[in-house]
């Protein structure tokens, strides 16, 4: 890529496509790009995706937005953690939430980092992490993460949101900005001498040129898999599921700032609670459950079986792309890879992406200086989302379907896995190795102990035995009363909403 390259076209507008436009109009604003989406009116977008991490919010004041703006449109509601039901059968661990960790728990986390690791050690403490972090107790109480500002901590927070309606909305801002919408297919791109790409052509046989293209084209991966050829590499072997069925119930709760995600005899399903329905979906693995049979176990989740209400059909390849920015092309989304939704991590990686090919185009003077660092960069962050998201299947104690037991006795697991899984088998501190595996650079420390105790992958109960009074130095009762009173200072979530409005 030239130093003076200043022409963008983002092919795709599904949310990675506006998120990159959003991003690239605010961070080059008066810099002399020239940006055009182009989105093609006969292929659809995905349509999924409506729970966020934290960084969203981060995303959202970056590019101006206020949630009395956005949220009411999007019928968007707050997110402070997942509840996980039922993928443990260990007694006292059917349910755990991984809670988005804010600064109050830094006064909680060391009573739960202590009593953990010695009832690894075989003590006998209270180790589920549901007593011990803020979120949780919110959740329990259904209350709004906005902190008022008399409350001297942040709170970390993300949303659920209509993903259709947020896309339609970012492509207002984004226009506003100075972006330029065509629609228009792709049909093809040809490549110049050196194997950049020098042109898109339409199918009405229009031609489309820049110095950069950003592949957003979604599981197509039109450009970055396509035409440029970059591997794609499968996480299948690790991760069974390629299929997701798909839902939306009436909304009639009072509900909690949560995703709930119920492990199922095949998969697990999510519920995703926003101001005028849930959305829920299914999300399984082809190979030990067939479509038909899939949907009837889902409904009977759900309540439906007797329902009209059609379920949408959904399939996925789960994996990555060898190099996200190749060439003069750069992905972000779906077609840059996917590591299925448990986590909901794919609209934070859209905007990592985004955010540091800005940072690495920006230091090497708009030129590709520093593309290897980011794509490792990149990689690095998808592998330690998807071992975090491998643990999940590793870990579960379900025995009840084929399933289960061929997640639970996968040998294809990656070695950085394998050797946070060792240290935690023989009752070591995870945070050197979690640091040599270099797996916190997606979820911290304090992440993967949630899981691995929050899924009671401890000694079993008759192996433990009382401890000292040393072991004992952290009352749990007061650590709890902590998070309650810190609790009084919110608001609940449905008055939150309303006040939006
Ligand atoms: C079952 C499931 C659940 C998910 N849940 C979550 C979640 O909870 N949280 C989360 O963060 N993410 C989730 N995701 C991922 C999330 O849906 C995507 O990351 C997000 O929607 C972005 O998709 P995209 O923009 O990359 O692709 P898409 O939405 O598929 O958009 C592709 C765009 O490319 C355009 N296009 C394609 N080909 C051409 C062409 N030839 N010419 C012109 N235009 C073209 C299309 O018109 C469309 O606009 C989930 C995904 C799945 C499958």
């Amino acid at each position: 890529m030239s130093s003076q390259s200043k022409k963008i076209i983002i092919l795709g507008g599904g949310t990675a496509g506006w998120i990159t436009a959003n991003l690239m109009a605010t961070h080059w604003q008066g810099k002399g790009f020239d940006i055009t989406l182009v989105e093609s009116p006969d292929i659809g977008i995905v349509g999924v995706g409506e729970g966020s991490t934290p960084p969203l919010k981060g995303f959202m004041d970056t590019i101006g937005v206020r949630e009395a703006e956005w949220m009411p449109e999007c019928n968007a509601t707050y997110k402070i953690g997942i509840t996980f039901k039922n993928w443990s059968t260990k007694p006292g661990f059917s349910e755990y939430v991984h809670p988005f960790v804010g600064q109050p728990d830094q006064f909680t986390a060391p009573a739960f980092f202590h009593n953990s690791f010695l009832r690894r050690k075989g003590v006998d403490l209270e180790g589920h992490p549901d007593h011990f972090f803020l979120a949780t107790e919110m959740i329990r109480q259904k209350l709004s993460p906005v902190a008022p500002e008399n409350f001297p901590f942040e709170i970390a927070y993300g949303y659920h949101f209509d993903s259709g309606l947020l896309g339609q909305f970012l492509r207002r801002v984004a226009e506003k900005k100075g972006v330029k919408y065509k629609v228009a297919t792709v049909a093809g791109a040809l490549l110049d001498a050196e194997g950049n790409i020098d042109h898109l052509k339409t199918t009405d046989g229009e031609v489309l040129q820049a110095d950069l293209y950003v592949d957003s084209s979604g599981f197509r991966g039109n450009l970055i898999q396509k035409t440029l050829k970059v591997p794609f590499i499968s996480c299948a072997e690790s991760l069974f599921n390629d299929s997701a069925v798909v839902l939306a119930t009436d909304q009639k709760e009072d509900y909690a700032p949560h995703t709930v995600s119920t492990a199922m005899k095949h998969g697990w399903a999510w519920k995703i609670p926003l101001t005028n329905r849930n959305g829920n979906g299914y999300v399984y693995s082809s190979s030990f459950v067939d479509d038909d049979k899939a949907e009837t176990e889902f409904r009977a989740h759900l309540g439906l079986l007797d329902s009209e209400v059609e379920a949408r059909k959904l399939n996925f390849k789960v994996g990555r792309v060898a190099q996200h920015w190749a060439k003069n092309c750069l992905a972000v989304g779906l077609s840059q890879g996917f590591i299925e939704p448990l986590e909901a991590t794919a609209l934070d990686m859209v905007q990592e992406t985004v955010v540091r090919f800005i940072e690495a185009y920006n230091n090497g003077g708009y030129t590709d200086k520093y593309r290897d660092d980011f794509n490792d960069r990149i990689n690095a962050r998808f592998d330690a989302v998807r071992d975090y998201i491998v643990c999940h299947y590793r870990i579960s104690s379900r025995t009840d379907t084929d399933y289960w037991l061929a997640n639970s006795a996968n040998e294809k697991i990656s070695p950085s896995l394998r050797s946070i899984l060792m240290s935690w088998m023989a009752g070591k501190n995870i945070t050197d190795e979690l640091l040599e595996q270099k797996l916190d650079v997606y979820f911290p420390n304090v992440s993967w102990n949630c899981l691995l105790t929050g899924k009671g992958v401890y000694p079993a109960q008759d192996q433990l035995r009382p401890g000292n009074e040393l072991a004992h130095k952290y009352n749990i009762e007061e650590v709890r009363e902590f998070n309650r009173r810190c609790a009084l200072n919110f608001r609940p979530h449905m008055d939150q909403l309303v006040s939006l409005r």
